[in-house]
């Protein structure tokens, strides 16, 4: 069964638009923990980070890099953060990374 970042790509749900290119996507996560947060995720399926492949991460790494670049955020910082399985917090099954920023973010211990 195709998980929802799927149905995104595959416009069958919409979604809030930031970037796209042949390979990769971004888009406003629908409940946002910071001023900004992105979502940035590959189109080809993959579970996870653990999963991910050089060649793919070489495909978000420049295309994160432009969303970063679209969205203001180089000169005052932003955060980055891919959450894996049950303790990482992973809801969705299809690797995103969560591009947060607009704001000075605190940093907290979590559990
Ligand atoms: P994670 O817990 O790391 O798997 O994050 C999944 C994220 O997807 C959460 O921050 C959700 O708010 C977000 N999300 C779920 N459904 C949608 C949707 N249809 N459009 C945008 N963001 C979504």
């Amino acid at each position: 069964m195709s998980s929802i970042f799927k149905k995104i790509i595959d416009g069958e749900i919409s979604c809030k638009k930031v970037l796209e290119n042949e390979k990769c996507l971004a888009f406003y996560d629908i409940n946002p923990q910071a001023p900004i947060h992105v979502l940035i995720i590959p189109k080809k399926e993959i579970k996870d980070f653990s999963s991910l492949d050089c060649q793919t991460m070489s495909e978000l790494l420049e295309f994160t890099h432009q969303v970063v670049k679209t969205l203001g955020l180089e000169e005052k910082g932003y955060r980055l953060i891919t959450n894996v399985g049950e303790n990482g917090g992973q809801e969705v099954p299809h690797l995103h990374f969560h591009l947060l920023g607009g704001a000075k973010l605190k940093w907290e211990r979590l559990a």
